[in-house]
């Protein structure tokens, strides 16, 4: 993957931020692409929307390091623009190919472009916080979470309120 050429994306990043985490977690979190900081650093999910993500893992009692984070498309978009079509696409068999080593029991999709790319012509807004079960010819049947991007959840209150109610589900979640 660090050396993938696929789409046009690694022309402008400093890096493949390919993921994080415990390889054989229970829970997989998808965000959309890489921004500044997860860029620099090489890891997905830190700056401002990380630390949100890190304060629902705590309020979970569930440690950062016993899951796993990455994004829909490795290398960041220039200006943090969203990912194209495209390059969601050529970026996909790398995504497939870490679930399939994971297996996790449930799949949170973070934001729409994540939940899009699982679950096409779905709205964020109807269908987060509810377990989705589809099945994907490479990965069998798999269960998405959908729930709101934390960037999103840090601009609207009502935003953050359901991130927050729908993240409080996932231990009951885990042991169903
Ligand atoms: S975004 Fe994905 S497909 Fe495009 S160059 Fe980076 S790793 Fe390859």
């Amino acid at each position: 993957m660090s050396a993938c050429n696929n789409c046009t994306l690694y022309k402008n990043c400093s890096r493949v931020v390919f993921g994080d985490g415990n390889p054989e977690a229970e829970i997989i979190f998808i965000g959309e692409a890489p921004g500044k900081k997860e860029d620099e650093l090489g890891i997905p999910f830190v700056g401002s929307t990380g630390r949100i993500l890190d304060k629902m893992l705590a309020s979970i009692k569930i440690k950062r390091e016993d899951v796993y984070l990455t994004n829909i498309c490795k290398c960041r978009p220039p200006e943090n623009r969203d990912p194209l079509p495209e390059e969601v696409s050529e970026c996909w068999p790398w995504l497939e190919k870490q679930i399939a080593i994971i297996e996790p029991k449930i799949i949170v999709t973070l934001g729409k472009y994540a939940l899009n790319s699982f679950v096409p012509n779905v709205k964020i807004s109807e269908v987060h916080g509810k377990i989705l079960k589809i099945n994907i010819p490479k990965l069998g049947e798999l269960k998405i979470f959908p729930l709101h991007h934390p960037a999103a959840a840090r601009i609207s209150r009502k935003t953050r309120t359901l991130f927050e109610e729908d993240f409080a589900k996932i231990p009951s979640l885990l042991k169903k």
